[in-house]
């Protein structure tokens, strides 16, 4: 209604799984541009889940920080799409950066820096009833001054459930914590602190760290990478509707020594942050708070100032 006619479509930047973005501007002033991410909502949603889904985003607009996409404005456009209008963010996403390892090179002060921007998006978050659920480097744009931005607020959750066959295959599971994978029905901002620990591992290693290509192959790397799930790590972990037993190649949690010959470029105390966001039990993973306090960030060396951070070429 009023808020479309506010702004001006222009052409597609893009398509994900389910939105396409367009660049548009305000109809007043052309020189203002911002992304338009209109949401394609298969009629089976529409009815359910678009009032519930409008009502968080709206909620969305009001969270405010640096590190937080900003979302100026919710409408729907012809056949009850919903758009959202959002900053707009021509950088790219920290997936990109990651891969590009011929063309970027970056050290820990670089990935103390961008964890740092993560780390406090997350918090502030966490401190406002938000879960994001969703995080991974794809989800982590990049501003123009070089400022790490988390996009797809619940979005994910809304518009599409991570158990229908149909969408299992698109949603990327790699950096979904054990207790989701094991179905936990009651879960906390741990699990968007997991997702965080798989982020710092990946800017490490410059790959994912456990990507797996099913649900149950997603456990089992984590067993591997991380370590297997049991009663005397994770008291409870057995009744969860999803465990699955792994005892044959039960390994216990990986001790610091391990994680230090995979992630030692960290130093020992991120070695040691990365460890407590990777804790198999959700109760004893660090909180985004306790992130933000960790010694990690007042040793050597200093993060890199947004200003001096690689960028796409
Ligand atoms: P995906 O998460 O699969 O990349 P999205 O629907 O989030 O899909 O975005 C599709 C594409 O649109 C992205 O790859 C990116 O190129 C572009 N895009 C998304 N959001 C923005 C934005 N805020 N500013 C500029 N480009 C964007």
């Amino acid at each position: 209604e009023e808020t479309r006619s506010k702004y001006v479509k222009d052409k597609k930047l893009g398509e994900g799984t389910y939105a396409i973005v367009y660049l548009g501007h305000l109809s007043r002033d052309p020189s203002s541009l911002v992304a338009i991410k209109k949401i394609k909502i298969n009629t089976e949603f529409r009815d359910g889940l678009s009032m519930d889904a409008i009502r968080e985003v709206k909620y969305l607009q009001e969270l405010s920080h640096p590190n937080i996409i900003a979302l100026d404005a919710v409408f729907s456009s012809k056949n009850q799409n919903l758009n959202l209008v959002l900053e707009y963010l021509p950088l790219g996403d920290l997936e990109m950066l990651i891969r590009d390892t011929n063309g970027i090179q970056y050290g820990t002060a670089e990935v103390k820096a961008w964890m740092g921007m993560l780390g406090r998006a997350v918090w502030f978050c966490h401190e406002n009833f938000v879960l994001h659920r969703d995080i991974k480097p794809n989800n982590l744009l990049i501003g123009a001054d070089g400022e790490v931005k988390l996009a797809d607020f619940g979005l994910a959750r809304s518009f599409s459930d991570p158990y229908r066959p149909m969408t299992c295959q698109v949603i990327t599971r790699w950096y979904r914590p054990p207790e989701l994978l094991m179905g936990a029905r009651f879960y906390s901002g741990a699990v968007d602190v997991w997702s965080v620990g798989m982020v710092f591992a990946e800017l490490i290693l410059r790959s994912p760290f456990v990507p797996g290509s099913t649900d149950v192959h997603q456990l089992e790397m984590i067993c591997e990478g991380v370590g297997t799930p049991a009663e005397t790590n994770w008291p409870g972990v057995t009744s969860l509707p999803g465990y699955v037993s792994f005892d044959k190649r039960s390994l216990g949690a990986r001790d610091r020594n391990y994680f230090v010959s995979r992630f030692g470029t960290a130093g020992p105390i991120g070695v040691d942050l990365l460890m407590s966001m990777l804790a198999l039990d959700p109760r004893k993973r660090c909180t985004a708070r306790q992130v933000l306090e960790h010694k990690w960030w007042s040793v050597e060396p200093q993060p890199t100032d947004k200003q001096d951070l690689p960028k796409k070429g």
